[in-house]
Formats: structure tokens, C-alpha cells, sequence
């Protein structure tokens, strides 16, 4: 059995790459670039352990975690759960980007604006592991936004 593997800061996840294929080909078949060149990169490979640094498949990895399938290992607890022991949350910056309020959104979001200045995306997912540790969290709303960081504002573009 293939495994897919796929890191973050904080976690592993392992994917067997029948359920990341099965997925990956309904992306590919709406015309979604990155996933045919996923499913191509694991299609064609023949190792046991296929490791994908695509940030891409990131938001695949939630959609997997979500059906209940894979396995993650968190770094700092060092131990592996289930999909069932993670807890979602929401990421939700508000109803639209003008009322986003980046002092009540913690961590992660500042994460990632500290990151890029850019942001894609309606809305966001992150899951915890049952020790409260930030596993993956993915941007996903559905728009394209400027982060002025030091204004600690947001503003269309
Ligand atoms: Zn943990």
C-alpha cells in the first residue's frame, strides 16, 4: 500500500494514495491545474511513501480529514490520531472582508498574516489535535485581499 505524506509545521499526515487519488481526480476532472499535476506526481510513482510539499494539497488534506480518512502524527504531543480525535474550527473572519477584526482571531490567523501580505480566499479550516495544538489550517475565502500588517486593516484589491 501507497502511502501520501504530507507535513506542516506542526503535524504529519498519511494519506493512503487511494483516497488521495480518488479525490484528487474529482478536482482534476474540474479543471483544477494543481490537482491533475498531484494525481499525476502520484499515479506515476512507484515508492511506498510519496511525500508532497504542495501547499495545494493542503486544502485537499482538510477535505481527507474531514471524510475520516488518513492518519495525522502531531509533532509536539508525538502521537498519531485519527481523524475522529481532531477537533475543526472554523476560521471564520467575519461576514466580509470589511468587518474582519484581526485582534479577536488569535493565533493562527496572525500566522498567517504574518506570513503573506496576500491572501486567497471566504473563510478558513484549521483542526487541533485533542491537545489543542494547531495541526493544519487552510485560508479559504474566496476573494483576493491586501493584509496591511502594521495598519492591522484589510482592504480589497
Ligand atoms: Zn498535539
Amino acid at each position: 500500500m501507497q502511502t501520501v505524506v504530507f507535513e506542516t509545521d506542526n503535524a504529519i499526515f498519511y494519506f493512503e494514495s487511494s483516497d488521495a487519488i480518488r479525490h484528487l481526480k474529482y478536482h482534476s476532472e474540474q479543471k483544477v491545474r494543481e490537482a491533475s499535476e498531484l494525481l499525476e506526481t502520484i499515479s506515476s510513482s512507484s515508492s511506498e511513501v510519496i511525500n508532497i510539499e504542495s501547499n495545494y494539497f493542503g486544502f485537499r488534506a482538510l477535505d481527507l480529514i474531514r471524510a475520516g480518512k488518513g492518519r495525522v502524527y502531531c509533532k509536539i504531543c508525538k502521537e498519531r490520531y485519527d481523524p475522529g480525535q481532531l477537533t475543526p474550527v472554523s476560521l471564520g473572519f467575519g461576514k466580509s472582508p470589511f468587518e474582519v477584526n484581526l485582534k479577536q482571531k488569535g493565533g493562527i490567523f496572525k500566522r498567517f498574516f504574518g506570513r503573506k501580505k496576500r491572501i486567497c480566499g471566504s473563510g478558513g479550516q484549521c483542526y487541533l489535535c485533542p491537545n489543542g495544538h494547531e495541526l493544519i489550517g487552510m485560508i479559504t475565502w474566496t476573494g483576493l485581499f491586501q493584509i496591511l500588517k502594521q495598519r492591522k486593516e484589510v482592504r480589497t484589491c
